[in-house]
């Protein structure tokens, strides 16, 4: 019988067994090298944890490393937020943080090498000739006409172009290869090209720029990168990687591998498309809770913990597929599920109003932070005449099987008191303004009271001491029943994307850590709990918690202030989400 582990290894650890085996490599080397022209995506979050993930379990290596070779797009603000990015997924670099940019100098030498092994030619046609002398995917290409000068004469035009000689556009340095070459890659690429622009880390040092597909292989090589994993559309590409690598001569080559990206159902990653909802306001930055960035999704309320737990279910595969947000939200719900206090918050508030409790008497009643995990602790949930409750748990005249509150109808309110419904006011245009109920002090919760049951518990949140949030839902800024695009190629919106609820109660033990008694955080006390300046709060940016019965959500870390929290919904109870069945 074959061993479990070796069944379930993907391709991609199947071909490092193999390397590892066949002493190709001693120990392997991955790397993450995005250009930082843009924010991360989930989808990056894959290549990242794949990449980082295979270094840990075959304790090698893996390395940050900048593709900053195309000095028009890059952006130092996007070197620091990609920076964050990957730190937060805990994808450990170390102190390998690299910059393409810092090889220049190996590339340019790298290039001097093939022109002086007959492998590259400087070349005057201009861009638009190479494009009509490369053919096509059913006709071999042209040669182009420089293609035999002299290696003395090629040394002497690309050190001119290093020089600044040529115009942006009037020579480029190209791989001699194969102009006949099934693999238009091959047909003599374009391996420099010169630009006279500034670039972030090298300044006006270069005015010539390497291509990708001469660049990157070096770049690998250089590090001792021994798999250098990246998406599909590279495959083509594969034959130049290796024939660069071959001919600069790498003594340890590193090999490319290809795996499928990761697409999801009906939501938006392309940069292109978020610049623009930036930039028409539509959403409020890279990192509006609506995208999937993944500061968005830090934002959101995301963990590392539920993002590498759906990176694992999406599995790696060599066939493009698309995955369905849901499974995303599977992810954080059974992340947070144990782990975050659960605790009470109205959304839509109506006044509830026990008619038989004292009239000044507050009660502090103990209340598990999280039912299912008795380990998280404790708050002190103050009770009293007056509450709030959610205006959908009171029907005048209700359907049959609805359990919460109706006239003549007993309830429970979670952690506290039966109370019977008594009548109700209501404003002149028939709107219910305040319910009334009657209270059984005898049945209080965890009091032993096994008098008689009931079938309703409603969540609900005191008058007097009540706490003030925003609370935002959030959709799919996608309107999914119409496809992700219109015809004419523009989004198609959900103008229901963002709904803000103000003014929400919600308990005071959000903002007061010393109403609460949580074994886990011994960093809450009166002195140090908390974001906030003064008040001791216990909700801080980023902290993330289920409203009973509604949902899970984050304290926004943009828009919160001392004393007026707004919260995020991640994501909300239900789902009818199912994982697929192992095969
Ligand atoms: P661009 O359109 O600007 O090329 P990009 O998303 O490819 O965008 P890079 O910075 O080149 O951006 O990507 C860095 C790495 O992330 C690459 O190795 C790339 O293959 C990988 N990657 C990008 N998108 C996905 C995705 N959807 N799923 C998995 N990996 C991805
Ligand atoms: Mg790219």
């Amino acid at each position: 019988m074959e061993e479990k582990s070796a069944v379930s290894r993907n391709f991609i650890e199947q071909i490092i067994d193999t390397d590892l085996a066949e002493g190709k490599y001693e120990t392997i080397c991955t790397r993450f090298p995005p250009e930082p022209n843009g924010y991360l995506h989930i989808g990056h979050a894959k290549s990242i944890l794949l990449n980082y993930g295979l270094a840990k379990k075959y304790g090698g290596k893996f390395n940050l490393r900048f593709d900053d070779t195309n000095p028009t797009k890059e952006k130092t603000e996007f070197v620091d937020s990609i920076i964050a990015d990957v730190k937060w997924l805990g994808a450990d670099f170390e102190d390998r943080l690299f910059f393409a940019s810092n090889y220049f100098d190996q590339m340019y030498e790298a290039a001097v090498k093939l022109i002086k092994k007959g492998k590259a030619f400087v070349c005057d046609l201009s861009a638009e000739e190479i494009r009509a002398y490369r053919g096509t995917l059913t006709e071999p290409g042209k040669e182009s006409p420089y293609r035999n000068r002299s290696i003395e004469e090629n040394l002497e035009l690309f050190e001119n172009m290093k020089n600044g000689m040529y115009e942006d556009g009037a020579k480029v340095l190209r791989a001699k290869i194969d102009m006949a070459s099934p693999n238009i890659n091959m047909r003599d690429p374009v391996i420099y090209r010169v630009a006279h622009m500034s670039h972030h880390n090298t300044g006006d040092k270069w005015c010539i720029y390497p291509m990708y597909d001469f660049a990157h292989p070096i770049e690998d090589a250089i590090e001792g990168v021994t798999h250098s994993i990246c998406t599909l559309e590279f495959e083509d590409h594969r034959p130049l990687y290796d024939w660069v690598v071959r001919e600069v001569g790498y003594e340890h080559p590193p090999k490319q591998i290809e795996f499928a990206k990761l697409y999801l159902t009906n939501v938006v990653t392309g940069k292109r498309y978020i610049k623009k909802l930036v930039e028409d306001g539509i959403v409020d930055g890279w990192d509006d809770p609506r995208l999937v960035s993944i500061a968005a999704l830090r934002r959101r309320g995301f963990t590392p913990e539920s993002i590498q737990m759906f990176v694992d279910l999406c599995g790696i595969s060599k066939s493009q597929s698309s995955v369905d947000y849901a499974m995303l939200e599977y992810c954080i719900r059974e992340d947070l599920k144990m782990k975050r206090p659960r605790m009470m918050a109205v959304l839509d508030p109506v006044k509830l109003v026990i008619d038989n409790y004292p009239e000044d008497q507050i009660e502090y009643l103990d209340v598990e932070l999280n039912l299912e995990n008795p380990e998280l602790g404790t708050r002190k949930v103050p009770f009293g005449r007056e509450l709030y409750i959610d205006r959908e748990d009171f029907m005048e005249n209700p359907p049959k099987k609805y359990f919460r509150l109706f006239p003549g109808n007993e309830v429970r309110l979670m952690g506290a008191y039966f109370v019977k419904c008594a009548g109700m006011e209501k404003d002149e245009d028939g709107n219910v303004t305040v319910i009334h109920c009657t209270y059984d002090p005898e049945t209080k919760s965890g009091s032993g009271f096994t008098g008689r049951k009931v079938k309703g518990t409603i969540h609900w949140v005191a008058a007097k001491t009540a706490l003030r949030a925003t609370v935002r839902l959030y959709e799919n800024i996608i309107d999914e029943s119409k496809g992700v695009y219109n015809e004419d190629g523009s989004l198609n919106l959900n103008p229901n994307s963002l709904t803000v609820l103000n003014d929400c109660p919600i308990e005071p033990a959000f903002g007061d850590a010393k109403l609460v008694t949580m074994p886990s955080r011994p960093d809450l006390t009166a002195e140090t709990a908390g974001g906030c300046e003064s008040a001791v709060c216990f909700a801080r940016p980023y902290d993330s918690f289920q409203f009973v019965r509604q949902g899970y959500f984050c304290v926004d870390a943009k828009d919160s202030k001392e004393g007026a929290l707004v919260f995020n919904r991640i994501v909300s109870l239900k789902s009818s989400f199912r994982l697929p069945k192992a095969e």
